[in-house]
């Protein structure tokens, strides 16, 4: 590999920089390809309550790339943030997930189930996300109140006032809101008190150490706390053993999604009978 040696010179660019702009651009491209090739597709991880039966699904894309195989959305979603990419993939996602919530609610097992999306601050902000929704979920027949966006607290950075204008204007049509790995951003509790939210997501890195930690055991029981006094519903993700869901359930949370009760995959194979819980 050759380096930029020997000279007092300001070496602004060398050969690694270079290959990581070239990997970025053909992985950009690749993603590019992998749109109008139809190579994403969304898997559904079920969300319980209490007694175990399943309120609903979390939808997470994947890339079935064919050469890589499958690829997560954490290799490829910053850079799909980043080139703008978010935002064919994003819509396609929402009417992706539209479609599904469509055919569970023609089905008596899954009729009842909600779907969870995720949305990136950057296609949030698109000046017609609110139409791109109604769309999707008129051209599909979906029921808007089974549909939750999930949002992560970095939405907040800028123009809250527009952002709070659009989570109102969709929550009039019946579409809901969850904030996404709450505690580990910065939103402000004067955001999140003029927030048109309905339920604030724990995010998984506070769950994973919660019987040894006593600051994530106290950070949860908070997030907790501040759900109920501003009356939002609380769901905890990356819930992993029976140990965490019943220390949660001791604070008071009563939703969870995690391995414990299926990966995400798929096709969701709804469970005829509620698992008994004593
Ligand atoms: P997220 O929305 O916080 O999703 C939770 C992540 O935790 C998912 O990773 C899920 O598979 C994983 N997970 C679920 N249960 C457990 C568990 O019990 N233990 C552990 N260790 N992990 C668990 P995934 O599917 O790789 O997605 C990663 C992130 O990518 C998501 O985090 C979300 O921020 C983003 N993402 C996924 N799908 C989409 C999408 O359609 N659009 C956008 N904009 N972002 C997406
Ligand atoms: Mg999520
Ligand atoms: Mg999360
Ligand atoms: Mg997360």
């Amino acid at each position: 590999e050759a380096k930029a040696e020997g000279g007092d010179h300001i070496c602004f660019f060398n050969p690694d920089m270079l290959n990581i702009i070239a990997a970025r651009a053909a992985m950009e491209n690749d993603i590019r390809i992998g749109i109008s090739e139809q190579q994403f597709a969304l898997f559904y991880q079920p969300q319980v309550n209490s007694a175990g039966k399943w309120i609903g699904a979390e939808a997470l894309i994947r890339w079935r790339h064919p050469e890589k195989g499958m690829i997560s959305p954490a290799e490829f979603i910053p850079l799909a943030e980043e080139s703008g990419l978010i935002i064919p993939l994003g819509n396609w996602v929402i009417h992706e997930a539209c479609a599904q919530l469509q055919i569970w609610s023609s089905q008596a097992a899954s009729a009842h189930m909600t779907l969870a999306v995720n949305v990136s601050a950057k296609q949030f902000r698109q000046a017609d996300f609110v139409d791109i929704v109604l769309t999707a979920l008129d051209s599909s027949g979906a029921d808007p109140r089974k549909l939750k966006i999930e949002l992560t607290e970095s939405v907040l950075v800028d123009n809250v006032e527009e952002i709070i204008a659009k989570m109102q204007l969709l929550k009039s049509h019946g579409v809901c809101f969850s904030l996404d790995d709450f505690g580990t951003g910065y939103s402000s509790l004067t955001y999140l008190k003029k927030l048109p939210l309905d339920q604030l997501k724990i995010d998984q890195s506070f769950v994973r150490d919660i019987l040894m930690n006593p600051n994530d055991a106290a950070i949860t029981r908070t997030i907790i706390g501040l759900g109920k006094s501003l009356g939002l519903a609380v769901i905890a993700e990356g819930v992993e053993t029976e140990a965490q869901r019943t220390f949660l359930q001791s604070q008071d949370c009563h939703a969870f999604q995690g391995y414990l009760f299926g990966k995400p995959s798929a096709t969701l194979n709804i469970p005829h009978k509620t698992p008994l819980t004593v």
